[in-house]
């Protein structure tokens, strides 16, 4: 799937705006566009990953990076030590409804668990 096919991939092409926070050689953050919390930031590997069943061991490091990218936006955002949530729906029927993998931060309010 090339960057016309994959919204995240637009976004990285700077071909659809995007409130960009954090900028890596492997990965970037943006605020996602429909909030579900006072913080809800996005954090995507820059090459075009589907799925989390797309992922072998080869992306260890990805992955790794993704989540210490949500722990330094969460520090940056002063939601650290009060608590945050990320979280990575895989397909349909956990809610994926974009096919480029992302890590949902969400912080800044309570959270209920377990979501729905
Ligand atoms: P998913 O449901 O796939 O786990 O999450 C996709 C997320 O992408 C949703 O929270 C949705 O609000 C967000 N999103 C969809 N389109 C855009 C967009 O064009 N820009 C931004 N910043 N976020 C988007
Ligand atoms: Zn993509």
């Amino acid at each position: 799937m090339g960057s016309t096919d994959c919204l995240f991939c637009r976004i990285l092409a700077g071909e659809i705006p995007a409130d960009i926070i954090y900028e890596s050689e492997t990965a970037i953050a943006f605020r996602d566009i429909n909030p579900q919390a006072p913080t809800h930031v996005l954090i995507i590997p820059r090459r075009h990953i589907a799925t989390i069943n797309a992922l072998d061991s080869g992306d260890a490091q990805q992955v790794g990076e993704l989540f210490l990218v949500a722990k330094q936006i969460a520090k940056e955002e002063g939601i650290a030590a009060r608590g945050y949530r990320v979280a990575m729906n895989c397909n349909a029927a956990a809610g994926q409804t974009v096919f480029h993998l992302h890590l949902h931060l969400l912080g800044g309010r309570d959270l209920s668990w377990p979501p729905g």
